[in-house]
């Protein structure tokens, strides 16, 4: 091939990578050229190369996007959980249900504890797990949901809202017992749950055992029906540990406030729009 040939051909690749729209490949196609011409590298490992780079762009878009659709109100991971600080948790447990096969057999995850044990950091964990493989998932606190359910009804859009809810192979209801539920909110709820039963995934989290449902939820009949929904192809993981959160300070807080701060925590300000940045925690920018 003449210089002018091999230019040309250089161009007309270039000219394709921007048609396919693969930046990446674009962007590497000089530095792989001169590999090639320097002998460090062949055409099938320059190829190879090329569409590796292209190809995990993409992924990294893709999951970026997903993340934010799937609205986790930050990124945690399981490798940055630390299972030394929760003794009664089974890391082998929690490893398996990384595995996600629960997704596909529409089964639902209890996370239950006291505050600051690590349930909301498990629940986001999980569902960033899922949408790297390939999930559609969705994270929401109860009271938003109920808030959404009940706009739903209002505006007679609730069948819709149910159905839009009912996409995500993956629902993750996080703060259930925190707030009270709003009335009616538990039969919203519920209406819900039925309506993904044994068609999609859950994890709810929880600081109230179930016994104490029928409070939550204003409502002992509606508590139960929802039990019984949810408890059939469940899988409860009970942390019985104490506050990561308080993890410096718990020698600073008096030994009857603290068991208190446990059982009944203040009721927290809802949080609207984007979350503040935490030291530990990374928003999405
Ligand atoms: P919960 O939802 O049970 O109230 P969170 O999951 O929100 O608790 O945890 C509170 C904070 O402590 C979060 O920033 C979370 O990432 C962190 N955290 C909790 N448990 C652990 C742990 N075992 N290892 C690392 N970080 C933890
Ligand atoms: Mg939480």
């Amino acid at each position: 091939m003449t210089l002018t040939t091999a230019s040309s051909r250089v161009d007309n690749i270039r000219h394709s990578l921007v048609g396919l729209k693969m930046p990446r490949a674009l962007e590497m196609l000089d530095t792989t050229l001169r590999r090639i011409e320097q002998g460090q590298i062949d055409g099938i490992e320059a190829l190879d190369e090329l569409l590796l780079e292209e190809l995990s762009l993409r992924e990294n878009r893709r999951i970026k996007a997903a993340l934010r659709m799937a609205r986790l109100p930050t990124v945690k991971t399981l490798a940055g959980f630390d299972f030394s600080f929760q003794p009664s948790l089974d890391r082998n447990r929690i490893m398996a249900l990384a595995g996600l096969d629960f997704i596909n057999r529409a089964e639902v995850v209890h996370l239950l504890g006291p505050p600051g044990t690590g349930k909301s950091h498990l629940a986001t964990a999980l569902a960033v797990e899922a949408v790297r493989a390939g999930k559609l998932v969705y994270f929401i606190p109860l009271a938003d949901l109920v808030a959404q359910l009940a706009k739903a009804e209002r505006e007679g859009t609730l069948r819709e809202r149910i159905r839009f809810l009912c996409r995500a192979s993956l629902l993750v209801v996080d703060e259930i017992g925190y707030l009270p539920v709003t009335p009616g909110g538990g039969n919203l709820f519920f209406q819900l749950v039925n309506a993904r039963y044994e068609k999609g995934a859950m994890i709810l989290t929880s600081n109230r055992g179930f016994a104490e449902w029928g409070d939550v939820f204003g409502d002992p009949v509606v508590a139960t029906a929802l039990l019984d929904r949810i408890l059939h192809h469940a899988v409860v993981v009970q942390i019985e540990g104490s506050s990561y959160r308080m993890r410096e300070h718990a020698a600073l807080v008096p030994e009857n406030l603290r068991a208190n701060a446990l059982v009944n925590p203040p009721p927290v300000p809802k949080r609207r729009g984007r979350p503040t940045k935490g030291h530990e925690d990374r928003p999405f920018g």
